[in-house]
């Protein structure tokens, strides 16, 4: 398959889970795909399993000068870009009456200030027919016990994304939101589950999930392709639920 052949993708968050599914999907399917990550171990093993062509970009996404470093980096090596995965993010679940004003500012300024920005400094980069891909989360619109700053941070840029999808249209862009339900990467342990824990976490949660089990990174790689390429063409300021069903639960 070579959907995205022409076409240059850049995957923030690209080095692990979600964002790495979808980097290898973007490449096996024709895309010069560029990822960022916070660590270059991390990033030089994400390349290693992309391919030798993946350009890999350190840096924080809460970071504003690291935008600009990313946006003038493409533009040097490509020229522009096509696809836009705004995927890094982080999660902690607390009650909210523990939750302190670092912790509130550190969740949001890498959910939402960090999508926010990479948007306004690498999007004027897109060429006609681009997309750019928020991720999301079932959490901004189904209760769940502790989550509240992060519903909210993953809230926010689904409000960004269909604000975006009007101000875009004048360029052929097109905005849409992948919203996973649990999928099986390494947040999951960011989450404070354990690894002797997660046996029985992940057969609890399984019971709730419709379609009876977690996600996989690739399924959400899969859905990312999708709304990267053509096939996609006639679908804008669309949420994209890949949750086995959770949300209807
Ligand atoms: P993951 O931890 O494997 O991936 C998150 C990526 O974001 C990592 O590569 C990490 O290095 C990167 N990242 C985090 N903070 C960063 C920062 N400040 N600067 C640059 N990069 C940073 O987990 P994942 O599940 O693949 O998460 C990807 C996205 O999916 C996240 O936005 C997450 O909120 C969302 N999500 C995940 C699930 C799930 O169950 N896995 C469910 C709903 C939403």
């Amino acid at each position: 398959m070579s959907v995205l052949r022409g076409k240059t993708a850049l995957v923030t968050g690209g080095a692990s889970g979600i964002g790495l599914a979808a980097a290898k999907l973007f490449a096996a399917n024709g895309a010069q795909v560029i990822i960022t990550a916070r660590t270059q171990p991390a990033l030089d093993a994400a390349v290693a399993e992309i391919g030798d062509g993946t350009l890999a970009i350190q840096g924080d996404v809460s970071d504003l000068a690291h935008h600009d470093q990313v946006a003038q980096g493409i533009r040097r090596r490509f020229g522009g870009l096509d696809i836009y995965f705004a995927n890094a993010g982080v999660i902690v679940i607390r009650p909210s009456s523990e939750v302190g004003i670092d912790e509130f500012d550190a969740q949001f300024a890498i959910n939402v200030r960090g999508v926010f920005f990479g948007v306004q400094k690498v999007a004027p980069l897109l060429r006609h027919g681009g997309s750019i891909i928020l991720t999301s989360s079932i959490a901004s619109n189904k209760v769940l016990d502790g989550h509240a700053v992060y519903a909210g941070s993953k809230a926010a840029i689904e409000a960004f994304a269909r604000s975006w999808a009007l101000e875009f249209k004048h360029r052929g862009i097109r905005v849409n939101v992948l919203s996973p339900g649990p999928v099986d990467t390494p947040i999951i342990s960011k989450m404070g589950v354990s690894e002797s824990e997660r046996p029985s976490f992940d057969t609890a949660l399984a019971k709730v999930i419709p379609l009876g089990r977690l996600g996989q990174p690739e399924e959400l790689g899969r859905a990312a392709l999708f709304l990267a390429s053509d096939a996609s063409s006639f679908v804008t300021g669309a949420t994209l639920r890949v949750d086995g069903g959770i949300s209807l639960a």
